[in-house]
C-alpha cells in the first residue's frame, strides 16, 4: 500500500547556510542504508524535504528497519501516493487510507491539506472541510480534534497526490560525515560499542583499534570485536578496525611496574598507540567507552591519569551513564548478547586484585621509567602489527 516514505529530520534544520551539506549528507546516508534491502528506491531532496519513493516491490519492514538506522532522521512517515483523478476520486483514497491503516478507529483527528502545486482547483481549507466531513459520514467513531489529534491525515498535492499521517520515530542525531572523524577504542564489552553508537549519532565517523594479547586473549575474543564492529557499523558505517599485538606491552608493564598499577598503565599505553593510529588517520578525537566511578580505572583520578597520556582530546560518551542506561542502549543498537559472551577481553593475570582507585599522575610517570628500556621499541612493534579489517554491515 505505501509507496513512498518521507523523512522528517529536525536538527539540521536549524543549521542555516551549511544546511545543504547536511541534506547532502543525510541523502546519500539513506541510500547507503537503503543497500541493505531488497528493492531500489530514489532518494530525492524535494521543497526542503526529503523524499525515498519505491522504485519496485519492497520489504515494509525492512525498509523501515534500514530507515531507522540513519542518525538525522527524526520521524519516518509511510506515504501512499495515489493519482489525482479529481476530488470525488480522491475522497474515496483518502477513505480508503483512513479505513486500512486504522483498524480502531476510536480516535481524534484532523485534515491537513497542501498545495504544493497550486493549480489545483480547490483551496487547501475547502480540501480540509470536505475531507474531514467525509471521513466523518464514513466512520461515525473517528472525533476532529484541530489542536491536538491522535492522527494528522496529511493530503499533499504534488504531480501525484500524498497521503500520510504516521511517524515512525527515527534515531535523531546528525547525518554521519557532517562532523569529521574519531577513533573509537573497541574492546569486547557492553560499553564501548555503545560509545561508538553515540559518538557516530552526532555525525562523527568512526575507526576503531582492539588491543589484542594472544595467547592471553583468544581468537574468539578477536571475533566477538568484529561482530561487535559490524552491529554497530549499522548505524556508524564502514568502520576501519586497527587490531594491534599488545602482548609484548603487557607482559613488560607485568615485569617491570608495581602490579596495583597495572591498568592505569596499560590503559596509557593504549591511550599512546590510539592517538598514534587516529594521526595516521586523519581523526580528531579518541573515544571510550569509559564512565565515571565503573571501576577503578574510571575514577576521576584514574581518568585524569589516562587522559594525560595523550594530548588528543578523549571523548567519552557514556561519562555520566549508569551500567543500566548504557545496557538499555545496549540492547537497542542490538550489542547486548554478543557483548555478554563470556570471551575475555582482558587476561585475569593481568588485572590487579586491589587495583589502585586514586593513583598519583607523579607516581606513574615515575614507575613508568622502568620501561625505559625497551618501551618505545616495543609500542614501534605493536603499531607494525597493525591489522587493519574494514568492516561494514
Ligand atoms: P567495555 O565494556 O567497553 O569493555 P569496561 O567497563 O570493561 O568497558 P575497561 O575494561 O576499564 O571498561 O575499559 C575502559 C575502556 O577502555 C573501554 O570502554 C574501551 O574503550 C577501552 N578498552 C579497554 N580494553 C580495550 C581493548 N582491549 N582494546 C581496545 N579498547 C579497550
Ligand atoms: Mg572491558
Amino acid at each position: 500500500m505505501f509507496s513512498a516514505f518521507l523523512i522528517k529530520y529536525a536538527e539540521i534544520g536549524i543549521k542555516g547556510k551549511n544546511r545543504y551539506l547536511f541534506e547532502d549528507a543525510l541523502v546519500s546516508d539513506i541510500k547507503y542504508a537503503l543497500r541493505r534491502c531488497d528493492g531500489s528506491f530514489r532518494v530525492h531532496k524535494a521543497d526542503g524535504r526529503i523524499y525515498v519513493d519505491a522504485l519496485s516491490e519492497f520489504d515494509y519492514d525492512e525498509t523501515v528497519g534500514n530507515l531507522k538506522t540513519v542518525f538525522g532522521v527524526s520521524g519516518i512517515c509511510p506515504v501512499v501516493h495515489v493519482e489525482d483523478l479529481g476530488f470525488e476520486q480522491l475522497t474515496k483514497d483518502v477513505l480508503s487510507y483512513m479505513d486500512n491503516v486504522y483498524a480502531d478507529k476510536h480516535k481524534t483527528f484532523k485534515v491537513f491539506a497542501r498545495r504544493a502545486r497550486k493549480n489545483y482547483p480547490m483551496q487547501s481549507p475547502q480540501m480540509n472541510e470536505e475531507l474531514g466531513a467525509a471521513i466523518l459520514e464514513a466512520f461515525p467513531d473517528f472525533r476532529v480534534d484541530v489542536h491536538h489529534p491522535d492522527i494528522q491525515l496529511n493530503v499533499e498535492v504534488r504531480e501525484k497526490i500524498y497521503l500520510y499521517s504516521e511517524v515512525i520515530p527515527g534515531p535523531g542525531g546528525l547525518p554521519l560525515g557532517t562532523n569529521g572523524k574519531a577513533m573509537l577504542l573497541l574492546s569486547g564489552g557492553i560499553d564501548s560499542p555503545v560509545a561508538g553508537y553515540m559518538i557516530a549519532k552526532r555525525g562523527v565517523h568512526i575507526d576503531a583499534v582492539y588491543f589484542h594479547a594472544p595467547p592471553y586473549t583468544s581468537e574468539r575474543a578477536k571475533q566477538k570485536v568484529v561482530d561487535l564492529a559490524k552491529l554497530i557499523a549499522r548505524y556508524t558505517g564502514p568502520i576501519d578496525l586497527h587490531v594491534i599485538n599488545f602482548t609484548d606491552i603487557q607482559l613488560y608493564i607485568y615485569e617491570k611496574c608495581p602490579h596495583d598499577e597495572l591498568t592505569i598503565i596499560m590503559r596509557r599505553y593504549m591511550m599512546r598507540i590510539a592517538e598514534t593510529l587516529a594521526g595516521k588517520n586523519n581523526c580528531l578525537g579518541l573515544v571510550t567507552g569509559e564512565s565515571i566511578g565503573q571501576v577503578a580505572s574510571q575514577t576521576m583520578a584514574s581518568l585524569a591519569c589516562t587522559d594525560d597520556a595523550c594530548s588528543m582530546p578523549v571523548y567519552r560518551p557514556l561519562i555520566g551513564f549508569d551500567k543500566n542506561d548504557i545496557v538499555e542502549i545496549a540492547e537497542k543498537i542490538n550489542t547486548y548478547e554478543t557483548s555478554i559472551l563470556p570471551f575475555e577481553d582482558c587476561c585475569t593475570i593481568f588485572v590487579a586484585k586491589h587495583p589502585v582507585t586514586k593513583p598519583n599522575l607523579k607516581v606513574i610517570r615515575d614507575h613508568e621509567t622502568n620501561l625505559k628500556e625497551k618501551i618505545d621499541m616495543l609500542v614501534q612493534t605493536a603499531l607494525e602489527t597493525d591489522e587493519v579489517i574494514h568492516i561494514e554491515a
